[in-house]
C-alpha cells in the first residue's frame, strides 16, 4: 500500500499478473480503523449465508448437461400442470403399466390398446398406433424425418427447444407438441380408468385449441409493457443548502470488469464535479458500493456540509442505511459508515435507473484498465444531452 492508504499499483505489478491485480484492486485497502478480520460467506455478493448459494456452489458445473432441458421445460409458457407432466415424462416417471409393474403395483406391463408387451412412456405418447396416427396429422414434413426414431429424452428436448413455426397453424411447434402429448396422456387415462375413447377429431380440435391458447398467451406476455415504477419525488431538487451526488456502477461481462462514475451538482443543478474510475474484477453490488464510497469521499474533500446521495441500487442503499452498517461484513459498507459519521449531514436514497442516467453514462465512460480516479471539473461532452434532460 502507498502512504496515502491506497493500493500501490506499480509495486503490485512487479509481483502479480494483471488478472490477479484486478481482483486485488476491487478490495478496499485495509485501514487501521477497520476492526478485526472476520469470516464471511464468499458465494453471495452481500457475503451473508444463503442456502441457495450453497446449493449452487456445491452443484457447480455438474448441472450443465441437465440444465439445458430443465430450463426449457420449466420456462415453457404453458400451464404449470403441463410443465409438470412434461418433466415427469422426461424423467420416465409417468405411471404407465410398465412403470406400475416395475413398482409391483400391477402384474401386467402391456398396453391395453394394442397389446404391446410393454407400455412405456414413449409408447403411450408416440408409438402406440393411435398416438402415431395423431402425430402424423400434426407433423410438418420437415420434422417427420427423425421424429419416430429418437429416444424419449431427445424426443422431448428436441421438440420443445425447436423454434420451428408450424406453417399451417402459424404457431410455435413446441406449443402443439406440449398440447398433444398432454392430451394423449389424458386420453390414455380415460381409456384405462373410464373405458371411454375420444375420437381422433375431438383430440385434434382440443389439442389445437389449447396450443393456440398457450401460444396467444405467450405472445401477450412477451408484448406486455413493463410494470409502472412507483412514483418517487427524487426529480425534485435537494433542499436549500444541500448538494446532490448521483453515483452508479457498471460491470461488463464476461470479464467482470467494474467501472464507477458519479457527479455532484449544486442545489440549482449546476455542475460541481464528476468522476470516473475502474475498480477491477467485481460484482454489481461491489461496484455500486465503490461508487458510493468514492463519490462521498470526493464530496467530503470538496467541503460540503449537507449531501443528498442518490443510487439506483436498492441493495446498496439498504446496506449503507442499515443500523448495523458500522459492523457490516462488507468493508466498503463499514468505510461508508465511517465517512458518514464525520461532521456533515448525508442522506442516501434510492432512485430509479431512468433518473440516474447521467451517473450511468459517466460510469460507462471509464476506461476499464485505468484504476486512478479521474475528475471532471466541467461536464464531458458525452453528457450534454442527458444533463439537459435531467
Ligand atoms: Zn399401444
Amino acid at each position: 500500500m502507498t502512504d496515502a492508504g491506497t493500493w500501490d499499483i506499480p509495486r503490485l505489478s512487479m509481483l502479480f499478473p494483471e488478472s490477479i491485480i484486478a481482483h486485488i484492486l476491487a478490495i478496499k485497502c485495509p485501514s487501521p480503523t477497520d476492526g478485526n478480520d472476520m469470516c464471511v460467506w464468499r458465494w453471495t455478493p452481500k457475503h451473508t449465508f444463503e442456502l441457495k448459494s450453497a446449493y449452487f456452489a456445491l452443484s457447480g458445473s455438474r448441472w450443465s448437461e441437465e440444465r439445458a432441458i430443465w430450463s426449457v421445460i420449466w420456462n415453457l409458457k404453458v400451464p404449470q400442470r403441463v410443465r409438470l407432466f412434461l418433466w415427469i415424462a422426461y424423467k420416465q416417471r409417468l405411471m404407465t403399466n410398465d412403470e406400475r409393474c416395475r413398482r409391483n403395483l400391477s402384474a401386467d406391463p402391456s398396453c391395453l390398446e394394442c397389446s404391446n408387451p410393454h407400455e412405456m412412456v414413449l409408447h403411450v405418447l408416440r408409438d402406440c398406433h393411435c398416438s402415431r396416427r395423431l402425430w402424423l396429422h400434426f407433423l410438418p414434413a420437415s420434422l417427420t424425418h427423425s421424429f419416430f426414431s429418437l429416444n424419449l429424452q431427445n424426443w422431448i428436448s428436441c421438440n420443445l427447444s425447436t423454434s420451428f413455426l408450424h406453417p399451417q397453424w402459424n404457431m410455435p411447434w413446441c406449443f402443439l407438441f406440449a398440447s398433444l402429448t398432454w392430451q394423449l396422456w389424458k386420453r390414455r387415462n380415460d381409456v384405462v380408468f373410464h373405458n371411454s375413447i375420444l375420437s381422433d377429431a375431438a383430440i385434434i380440435s382440443c389439442s389445437l385449441a389449447w396450443a393456440k391458447h398457450y401460444s396467444d398467451n405467450a405472445m401477450l406476455s412477451a408484448k406486455s409493457p413493463p410494470l409502472p415504477q412507483p412514483e418517487t419525488l427524487v426529480r425534485d431538487a435537494p433542499e436549500l443548502g444541500w448538494a446532490c451526488l448521483n453515483v452508479d456502477g457498471a460491470v461488463s461481462v464476461p470479464l467482470n470488469a467494474g467501472k464507477i462514475g458519479g457527479l455532484i451538482r449544486s442545489k440549482d443543478g449546476d455542475w460541481v464535479v464528476g468522476f470516473v474510475k475502474a475498480i477491477g474484477h467485481s460484482d454489481a453490488l461491489q461496484a455500486e458500493l465503490w461508487a458510493l464510497f468514492e463519490g462521498m469521499s470526493l464530496a467530503w474533500e470538496y467541503g460540503f456540509y449537507s449531501l443528498l446521495v442518490r443510487s439506483d441500487c436498492k441493495q446498496a442503499v439498504e446496506l449503507v442505511n442499515s443500523p448495523l452498517a458500522g459492523s457490516s461484513v462488507l468493508s466498503l459498507v463499514r468505510a461508508i459508515y465511517r465517512l458518514r459519521q464525520k461532521n456533515w449531514a448525508t442522506r442516501v436514497i434510492w432512485i430509479s435507473r431512468d433518473d440516474n442516467r447521467c451517473a450511468d453514462a459517466l460510469a460507462k465512460l471509464a476506461n476499464s484498465s485505468d484504476f486512478s480516479l479521474h475528475v471532471y471539473n466541467s461536464p464531458p461532452l458525452e453528457l450534454d444531452m442527458l444533463l439537459c434532460k435531467d
